[in-house]
């Protein structure tokens, strides 16, 4: 079935990054787009009138924690400051003897929750017109959730459970503590293999698979090592958390005299199919006050890509310094949603704005290199060249946002589509999202999903968790005593 999109604004490709056609049209047949240009008089079966729109790629998120995210919604505004902003401490840490399980886990073991947690992620990914998504180390439990709701609401996804040798864990105090073990390495290394074996290229190849060592502090350089080979051996992207906290800095000097990007780079892990989540705490940052920084001369040269999640990290008082040294040095660029909101217009404008000011550059971060990194350093990120943009044989993933919106002010008068977007707009004003050439959101509504059951829903079930907190909480807390009310509450 041949489809015919008339927009206002169309995102077309110049070969290495985009192009902007005015009045422009994109067509389709079943998946794969067929023609981009100004004018199409070839026969069609359906036309798509997107007069006054934006007609885009879809985005690739290359960041993303499955889930509600109950446990985050906790820590903003506050925190326990001697884990320097890290979020998955301040929630995520489990107690060192097993008296209390983590209350996300306790939530996880719950087939009913972890069922909706994978819509929620799914949906809300959908509606924000991300049409390819990177899982960021879930347990595989999760993973066969997502799965089902990624063939169900049609989205294109990498997926591999996270492995580890050891986390994080904590005394009642709060002291952390570390224990490396091979043999669990081995075990969820394999079993994260054999998972990605049996999903790979299935639901008609929009799932891919991913090796995912979940940190590089929670691995040893051995295990990172074998999973780089795995990696070669089956042509798989890799993703990992690394240089991403001050205590795992701080833990692998510590350990091997080296930072964490020099542990990457000695075990052949710096190039642009891995994508390091964060990579905000290298040795050229300032704030870590290291004399013998090499880091982002190792990462540019290498190309590596490093997932800069702008809103989810800012909330913790961090950033990138800077987006402009980073892509100067040559480092891929892409962006993340990681928790929420899995809003990736929010997350552009976020990473655009404090990009000027950390590199004290009003031309710095700009809204062009916002959106190429959410579409094109995803795709270079997973190693496609058919994701991320719109050019004949690329896959049919197109968003259309209305920035002619009747009810809405916010983008008129527009000069510029793509700075009208990031600047002015937010993931509820795409209209359209077509994945792998089928209609997903239509007039704003996710096809096949009431999203007000699933907020009602989702709200009930975190109010639950939140009730009983403390029964769970690694330090007994309160969820009042964990996230102080903004103002007194009247009950
Ligand atoms: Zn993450």
């Amino acid at each position: 079935m041949r489809t015919v999109i008339r927009g206002g604004w169309v995102v077309g490709f110049g070969g290495n990054s985009h192009t902007l056609i005015k009045n422009g049209v994109v067509v389709h047949d079943n998946n794969r787009i067929v023609h981009v240009g100004k004018d199409y008089h070839g026969q069609f079966d359906v036309e798509i009138d997107a007069t006054g729109m934006l007609v885009a790629p879809g985005f690739v998120d290359v960041h993303v924690h499955a889930g509600t995210r109950a446990g985050h919604r906790l820590i903003s505004d506050g925190g326990r400051p001697e884990y320097f902003g890290t979020p998955i401490l301040d929630v995520g840490v489990r107690h060192a003897a097993p008296r209390q399980a983590n209350p996300l886990e306790i939530a996880a073991k719950i087939a009913e929750q972890m069922e909706i947690e994978a819509i929620f992620t799914v949906a809300e990914l959908l509606r924000n017109g991300i049409t390819t998504f990177v899982e960021f180390g879930a347990s595989q439990e999760m993973h066969d959730a997502i799965l089902s709701q990624v063939e169900r609401l049609g989205l294109r996804a990498y997926l591999g459970p996270g492995f580890y040798c050891g986390e994080w864990q904590a005394d009642i105090e709060g002291h952390l503590v570390r224990d490396l073990n091979q043999a669990t390495g081995e075990r969820t290394f394999r079993a994260a293999l054999e998972y990605i074996s049996r999903v790979d290229k299935s639901c008609d190849g929009r799932v891919r698979g991913i090796i995912v060592p979940r940190s590089v502090e929670a691995c040893t350089p051995e295990l990172l090592r074998r999973a780089r080979e795995k990696a070669d051996e089956l042509n798989l992207p890799m993703a990992i958390h690394a240089a991403y906290s001050v205590i795992e800095f701080h833990d692998l000097m510590h350990r091997y005299h080296m930072t964490p990007i020099e542990v990457l780079a000695s075990v052949g892990m710096l190039r642009p199919s891995v994508n390091i989540g964060h990579g905000n705490f290298i040795s050229d940052n300032p704030n870590l006050n290291y004399s013998g920084g090499r880091d982002l001369a190792l990462m540019g040269k290498a190309g590596v890509t490093v997932s800069h999640c702008a809103i989810n990290i800012v909330r913790r008082a961090r950033t990138l310094d800077t987006w402009e040294r980073y892509r100067n040095a040559g480092v891929n660029m892409a962006l993340g949603t990681d928790t929420y909101p899995r809003d990736m217009i929010m997350n552009m404008r976020t990473a655009s704005y404090l990009g000027k000011v950390t590199s004290r550059n009003l031309r710095a971060a700009t809204s062009g290199e916002m959106f190429e990194a959410a579409t094109l350093g995803g795709s270079r990120a997973l190693g496609r060249d058919d994701i991320g943009r719109l050019a004949p044989g690329a896959l049919a993933d197109i968003i259309i946002v209305d920035l002619a919106r009747r009810d809405v002010l916010r983008y008129t008068p527009i000069f510029d589509p793509i700075k009208a977007l990031v600047e002015c707009g937010v993931g509820d004003d795409i209209t359209m999202v077509i994945v792998d050439g089928v209609v997903r959101v239509k007039n704003g509504k996710v096809q096949g999903l009431d999203l007000g059951a699933l907020r009602d829903q989702v709200q009930q079930t975190a109010e639950a968790a939140w009730a009983n907190w403390s029964a769970t909480d690694t330090f007994e807390r309160k969820a009042n005593e964990l996230s102080p009310s903004s103002f007194p509450v009247i009950e």
